[in-house]
Formats: structure tokens, C-alpha cells, sequence
């Protein structure tokens, strides 16, 4: 642990000393150092987090129904409840801030950000959004009449809510490792290939309006999908002549394990991964708040120009004139200094060791992840760690509410609280595939101790997992009912 960033060590860590640097050894053999990746950034502004004590804890989780996005942020210690628009600036987008050109229509600022976008994502045709959302709902609503069929690697939630809100049928396809929690696989966010052909032989083309990757799997545990993969999809989508497009949030993430793990792609940047891989699409829709490096801020991208005509009077009715999109121009300007920072080898380098150190750490507790650890986030399997709590009585939320009050950490549940619903026939819940808790990690924001702690939390919940019971929920509001869901302990 000499090299360590804080040169601290866990109570319990024994051995520790190689496996416990920031991601010397990569799971699919990346470059080996005898030196710890360490954070390529110094603190230049700071912002207290406040310790709290369990009974008051205890309060503020029943207050919040249970349910961590009810609690107030000054409430907890760590947050990582989201990776979505809770990065830090960098001292170059706070300056780019004090750029941004305000006027109404064809401000400075939208010409620097559109020059951004083409340069990395090279679409003829970008309208900035609010947030990921809103370009996919003005995408689904230009696109999408009910009865129509949107295939993807997994829909996001609100992606699936957006094609759902517009009568047309969200299906996930991934491959079959990317549904088994353990399974190890470089690239566990592909699409099922095969599973895409039936689909079209099976609804039909002409009800198909185009076909999705998100990119990384995000719902599938943050995995990456590979550049095989997109030129396989996009063989399918030639013949058929359906449009491709990509649910670009973590694009330099997946960028860069495409690069670590995909052979021929060692040498190639980031950014020309990223240019590459976006020549085989026809479009995408962003959430900035992810790899955009801001705190507000998307876009949606086109080559179709008649398309993009048609989804610009959408954006006018509802966001705003097409050069600034809901957006201020000072915001486009973060954007477009934030989109090529992420593109940077030493950030992406730290980026995915941090969070595989986490993975790391976890798994050495003994608790199951996802496998191997995502570009954003790590994935526990709370199905398999609470054997005991059914899926109707929400192991994932219940893992939730033991870890802030162990530790003043927040998470989120995917799994039946996000995904399941109440059947209108039987009355029955449905439950998703998985019961999953996400611990994503803020861009930029937590030091190497942050996670330490949390590890040292967690290593707690897991000694104490036997005795955490399930939930009952008590009210909800469909869709994305998990967002202001309460529940009561069983
Ligand atoms: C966050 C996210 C979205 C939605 O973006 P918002 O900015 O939250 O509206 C869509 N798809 C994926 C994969 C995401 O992670």
C-alpha cells in the first residue's frame, strides 16, 4: 500500500498490498506499472460533506419513505445515488462559463459547442436538450407512432418510458451474459445479434422506426458494448434500411474500454475510437450530465436533415430556439470543453481504475457485483447477497436503507422497484430479471479515501446482511415510480 493515494490502510486488508493500488492489473490485461494511477487533478475549491449521526439517520430515512431520493443531499456523507450531472467543472469550464455568449439566437456559444459535437460524433445536424430526455422524447415523438417497435441493447428508464409514452414497445436484447450477474465477458453491454434479426423477422421492419445501442449498457450494469458489436448491428440495420442510433451518454467510457479490451484498438485514442464508432450510426441522443463532463445539458444528433427539420420545430415548442435548446449559452460552452475532457487519456485511465477499485474491494469483502466492474458505476447483485429477501419484498431498496444508515452512504435500486409493475389483470407485481444496487460514481468529484470508507461501510452491511429484512411499498406513481416511491419495513 506504499503508493497508495493516502498511503492508508483497511482494517482487515491483510495482503493487500498489489491488489490494492488503483487498477494495476486491468481484468483484461491493460498496461502494467508498479505505480499507482492517482487522480490527474488538484483541488482548487471544496465543499464540506456533514457527518450525521445513525439515530438521526434513522430519522431521515423514515422520514423519506425508505426511499434515498427523498432524502435531503446535506443528509448524507457520500453520495452516490447518480454519475448524472454531479461531476466536477474543471477550471477550464468555469472559464469557458464566463464565455458563454447569451444573446437569444446564434450565440458564440452554440457554434463552439456544434463544432465539439462534429468533431467527436461527426452527425451533420445537432439541436442541444435540456437533458438526455428531452432528446429522446422529441426523437421518439418524430420518430415512434403506437404499435411501433424500438429494439435496444437495454433501454435506460427513461428511454423505455419515452418510447412507452409514445405507445410504442421498448424491447432490450442483450446477450445472454449480459443477464448473468457473474458471468465475466469483456463486452457484456453487446446486443444479441441474432435475437435483433428475429425480432424484425418477427414484428415486422415497417414497425421498427430505428434501432438503439446504448453505449455503455447502463441498466445492464454500466458494460461496454464493442466495436464489433456496433458493426454487426449496423450489418443488420443495412439490410433491413433501419436507422442506428446511439445513446451516447458514456461514449468515452466505453471508448476506452474498447481500447483496453478490444484487439486492434490499443494504439487508436479515445477520440478516434469514438469517431469510428459513431460513422456507423445515424444519429444519438446524449445526456451531457454523463460524459459531457457538466451539471446540466444534452443533445440530440442527426444525419437526416429532413429529420432533424421536423425535430426542431418539437425543440421550438418545447425546449427552445435550436441554438440554445432550454440551455444557456453558457452551458453549451461547459459542454463543449466538457466533451473533449472526457476524451482524455489520463482522465479515462483514472476514471475506469477508480471505479474498478471499488469492484475490487468489494468483491475481496465477499459481496456479489455485477462482473466485471462498469465504466460509471459498480452493480451489487442484492439478490444474491440477500438470499432471504424475496424480489417482492425489494432486497435492492432494503440493501439500499442499510447502507445509509450504516454509513450516510445513498445508492440506487434497479431492479423490481425501477422495473417491475403492477400487473392490471391479476394485481400482481411483476419483477425484473434482476435485483440490482448501483453505486455510481461522481466524475471528478471523490477521492480515493471517499471510496475507502465506503468499503469500510460496506464491509459492515455485509457482516450484518443476515439480519437486513425487505420492505413493503406503500405508495407509488407509474412510470419511474422508484423516484418518489415510499415503502415501510415487512
Ligand atoms: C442518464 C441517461 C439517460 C437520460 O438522460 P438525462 O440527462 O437523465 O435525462 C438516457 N440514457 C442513459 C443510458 C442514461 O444513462
Amino acid at each position: 500500500m506504499s503508493n497508495d493515494v493516502f498511503g492508508k490502510k483497511r482494517p482487515g486488508d491483510g495482503n493487500a498490498l498489489k491488489s490494492d493500488k488503483l487498477l494495476v492489473t486491468h481484468v483484461f490485461g491493460g498496461t502494467m506499472s508498479h505505480r499507482s494511477i492517482i487522480e490527474p487533478f488538484r483541488i482548487k475549491s471544496v465543499e464540506p460533506i456533514r457527518m450525521t449521526t445513525r439515530p438521526e439517520r434513522r430519522r431521515f430515512l423514515a422520514d423519506a419513505g425508505y426511499n434515498p431520493f427523498l432524502l435531503r443531499a446535506e443528509d448524507v456523507l457520500i453520495d452516490l445515488l447518480t454519475d448524472s450531472g454531479t461531476g466536477a467543472m474543471s477550471a477550464e469550464q468555469w472559464a469557458a462559463i464566463m464565455r458563454g455568449d447569451e444573446s437569444y439566437a446564434g450565440a458564440k456559444s452554440y457554434y463552439r459547442f456544434a463544432a465539439a459535437v462534429e468533431s467527436i460524433f461527426g452527425f451533420r445536424y445537432v439541436l442541444p436538450t435540456h437533458q438526455g430526455r428531452a432528446a429522446e422524447r422529441i426523437l421518439f415523438s418524430t420518430t415512434c407512432k403506437p404499435g411501433d417497435v424500438v429494439p435496444n441493447n437495454t433501454h435506460f428508464d427513461t428511454t423505455r418510458a419515452n418510447i412507452e409514452y409514445v405507445g410504442a414497445r421498448a424491447v432490450d436484447l442483450p446477450i445472454a451474459e449480459g443477464r448473468e450477474p457473474a458471468t465475466i465477458h469483456p463486452f457484456k453491454g453487446n446486443m444479441d445479434v441474432e435475437a435483433l434479426e428475429a425480432l424484425i423477422a418477427e414484428v415486422g421492419r415497417e414497425r421498427i422506426p430505428l434501432v438503439m445501442l446504448t453505449i455503455t449498457n447502463n441498466s445492464g450494469g454500466g458494460q461496454p458494448v464493442s466495436m464489433a458489436n456496433v458493426k454487426a448491428v449496423r450489418a443488420v440495420c443495412d439490410r433491413f434500411a433501419l436507422p442506428l442510433y446511439i445513446d451516447a451518454c458514456r461514449f468515452a467510457e466505453n471508448a476506452w474500454f474498447i481500447r483496453e479490451r478490444e484487439a486492434g484498438y490499443a494504439q487508436t485514442s479515445p477520440r478516434e475510437i469514438a469517431r469510428e464508432l459513431f460513422s456507423y450510426a445515424d444519429g444519438c441522443t446524449m445526456s451531457a450530465k454523463k460524459d459531457g463532463l457538466v451539471n446540466i445539458g444534452g443533445f440530440l444528433a442527426t444525419n437526416d436533415e429532413a429529420l432533424s427539420r421536423q425535430e426542431s420545430r418539437l425543440l421550438i415548442l418545447t425546449e427552445g430556439f435550436p441554438t440554445y435548446g432550454g440551455l444557456a449559452g453558457r452551458d453549451l460552452d461547459a459542454m463543449a470543453v466538457g466533451l473533449n475532457e472526457a476524451l482524455d487519456e489520463d482522465y479515462l485511465r483514472y476514471r475506469i481504475a477508480s471505479t474498478a477499485y471499488l469492484g475490487r474491494h468489494l468483491t475481496d469483502i465477499g459481496i456479489p457485483i455485477v462482473q466485471p466492474p462498469g465504466g460509471h458505476a459498480v452493480y451489487i447483485d442484492a439478490a444474491a447477497l440477500l438470499p432471504h429477501v424475496p424480489p417482492r419484498a425489494y432486497p435492492g431498496q432494503a440493501l439500499l436503507a442499510e447502507m445509509y444508515l450504516e454509513g450516510g452512504i445513498r445508492a440506487v435500486e434497479i431492479g423490481t422497484v425501477m422495473f417491475g409493475s403492477t400487473d392490471p389483470d391479476s394485481g400482481e407485481e411483476r419483477t425484473a430479471p434482476m435485483e440490482l444496487v448501483r453505486l455510481a460514481i461522481p466524475r471528478r468529484v471523490y477521492t480515493q479515501s471517499h471510496i475507502d470508507y465506503v468499503c469500510e461501510v460496506m464491509a459492515d452491511v455485509f457482516a450484518a446482511r443476515e439480519r437486513i429484512g425487505g420492505l413493503t411499498m406503500v405508495w407509488q406513481a407509474p412510470p419511474l415510480r422508484h423516484f418518489t416511491a415510499r415503502f415501510e419495513p415487512l
